[in-house]
């Protein structure tokens, strides 16, 4: 009861929403255009990939090697630590991507060929990594002053839009409605709150804690980033152009990052 009073728990709690709502804003992108290309939704998908890669480390990853390190195991045995935590983050998402059947869909709209079971899979793979994303959330906010959260959410919510586009337009592709479809991607980025508050049921664990939860927390953005939104993308021969899209989102976050610090 007193955790869910605490204001760190309603701030964290709050910024997921926000955060998940843009899966929902990218899931209305289908009633601002009618169609999207392919190489558009690429483009998008790989800024929204340098755009994580540069949270997750900014605002994960490096605080937490670097508190890990201040806490006063010789070097070694710290990195070991840390290095583990990591492992562990990407090893979790793994497992639970295995568990569970989900399938990558290669998305692109030729008409409606597309089986309403495969964009389901694929929609499973997203939503299956928002419980992940969400995480981060709340192990920033429970961090405390260690981290500044903001910008961590800020980066999560900006490639939550072209996330939502994607499974907005693989629903229609089976022959749902914009509508529905919209809805769909909103509902799915409610589960951003959700893991949001199994991280934030750290809050008050300290030091001893709470940079492991981060270290694990940036392990599974990276196996998101790696294996799930790379992969997908870069299947499609468009390479150099991804590249930069990538880059491009990866400088954007680091200056927001920057900026917000
Ligand atoms: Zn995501």
């Amino acid at each position: 009861m007193s955790l869910l009073l605490n204001p760190e728990f309603i701030n964290g709690f709050l910024a997921a929403v926000v955060a998940g709502v843009f899966t929902g804003v990218g899931g209305f992108l289908v009633f601002v255009k009618k169609r999207y290309t392919k190489s558009n939704i690429n483009l998008m998908l790989n800024i929204a990939a340098g755009v994580m890669l540069a949270a997750s480390f900014f605002a994960l990853l490096v605080p937490a090697m670097h508190e890990i390190l201040q806490l006063g195991s010789n070097p070694p045995t710290a990195a070991l630590k840390y290095c583990l935590a990591v492992f562990l983050g990407v090893a979790l998402i793994w497992v639970l991507n295995d568990f569970l059947p989900h399938e990558h869909n290669h998305m692109g709209h030729h008409g409606p060929k597309f089986s309403l079971r495969k964009a389901w899979l694929f929609i499973i793979a997203i939503s299956l990594h928002k419980l992940p994303e969400g995480l981060a959330v709340g192990v920033a906010y429970s961090a405390g002053e260690l981290i500044n959260p903001e910008s961590l959410v800020l980066g999560i919510a900006l490639h939550n839009i072209p996330e939502g586009l994607t499974m907005a337009i693989s629903l229609i592709g089976a022959g749902e409605s914009r509508l529905k479809a919209g809805l769909t991607a909103l509902a799915i980025g409610m589960l951003q709150p959700l893991g949001a508050v199994a991280g934030l049921s750290l809050i008050g664990f300290g030091p001893a804690v709470i940079p492991y939860a981060m270290a694990l927390a940036g392990g599974t953005l990276l196996f998101v980033v790696i294996n799930e939104i790379l992969p997908e993308t870069y299947g499609y021969k468009q390479t150099e152009k991804s590249a930069f899209a990538v880059f491009g989102g990866f400088i954007v976050m680091t200056y927001l990052f920057m900026v917000l610090e």
